[in-house]
């Protein structure tokens, strides 16, 4: 049979249980791939181990269920593929683009010029790590170029990542894969052709692009979702406290969502059943509709939506 020409994804760090900002990226990704007769994958970021919840993955993929996604193939889980991501650091190492680094963040915070998000690595293990000191990180050779890409959602965006971000971290000193790191290799390794997700992660495309074509690997197609807030204007997530999404309000949940993502769904649909809700959805979806930026401050999980 024919490959399918579009292959999205939904990609949750399962350091909690799904709350209102992931079920959003869950329903844009989800109903983008389904109106595009697409594939939609799920894969769990479980990398980062200090940050993993025990349990949470189960939950997410419970809570998905629940409110009645549908996935293809297995669930990928980044915690199984250390060696797909030990051969791709090998190649950036062969093409001369990685490097050894004993800076500690706090020496790099007090000496580097403030990009994009927060300090630019300065450069200082660029030639090599002195005799006195030891490696922790290795990092990826930036350049001054721009690198760009249209967003189907957010337009047109630019960084010269040498100047905006640094050299950055592809290997951590806990002897972890960062996360721009394994999102491009399996990105790749799983043939997704369009990746939807929130706009938090927007200003981390140009280095996943930089990463794509050192690596030699295609570029999918982005769309950031605005990014649903609190309303202190914090990103949900567990750090903020963000409550957990009830899926046995499946029906008011989503369309909540939808109506975070500009659909606006009838009222009425929200006391329909979760089947009647994905019907109204497919048929409706239309990602033109999504605004850049959130409208209001998010439903929350507490009270009506
Ligand atoms: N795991 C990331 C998160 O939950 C999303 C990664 C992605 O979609 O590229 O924020």
């Amino acid at each position: 049979c024919l490959p399918s020409l579009y292959r999205g994804r939904f990609a949750p760090s399962p350091t909690g249980p799904l709350h209102f900002g992931s079920l959003v990226a869950a329903v844009g990704s989800y109903l983008e791939a389904k109106t595009r007769g697409g594939e939609w994958r799920v894969r769990m970021e479980d990398l980062d181990r200090p940050r993993v919840a025990p349990g949470a993955a189960e939950a997410i993929l419970r809570a998905l269920e629940a409110f009645g996604f549908e996935w293809d193939a297995e669930v990928v889980y980044q915690s199984r593929r250390q060696d797909a991501y030990h051969a791709a650091l090998h190649l950036l190492e062969a093409r001369g683009a990685l490097y050894a680094c004993a800076c500690s963040r706090r020496e790099i915070a007090d000496s580097a010029l403030r990009g994009i998000e927060g300090p630019v690595y300065p450069g200082t293990c660029r030639r090599g790590v002195a005799r006195s000191r030891r490696p922790r990180a290795l990092r990826v050779r930036t350049h001054p170029e721009p690198v760009a890409f249209d967003d189907a959602i957010q337009g047109f965006v630019e960084q010269r990542l040498e100047r905006d971000v640094g050299d950055f971290v592809v290997y951590r000193a806990d002897h972890s894969y960062a996360y721009q790191l394994a999102v491009v290799v399996d990105d790749a390794l799983q043939g997704i052709t369009d990746v939807v997700r929130g706009a938090d992660l927007l200003a981390s495309t140009p280095r996943q692009i930089h990463l794509q074509r050192l690596l030699g690997l295609p570029t999918p197609r982005y769309a950031h979702l605005p990014v649903a807030v609190n309303a202190a204007g914090e990103k949900l997530s567990k750090q903020t406290r963000a409550a957990p999404v009830d899926a046995t309000r499946g029906p008011a949940l989503l369309v909540a969502a939808l109506a975070f993502l500009g659909q606006c769904p009838p009222a009425a649909l929200a006391r329909a059943d979760v089947g009647t809700v994905w019907q109204w959805a497919r048929s409706h979806w239309r990602l033109e509709r999504v605004p850049r930026k959130p409208a209001a401050p998010a439903y929350m999980g507490t009270g009506s939506p």
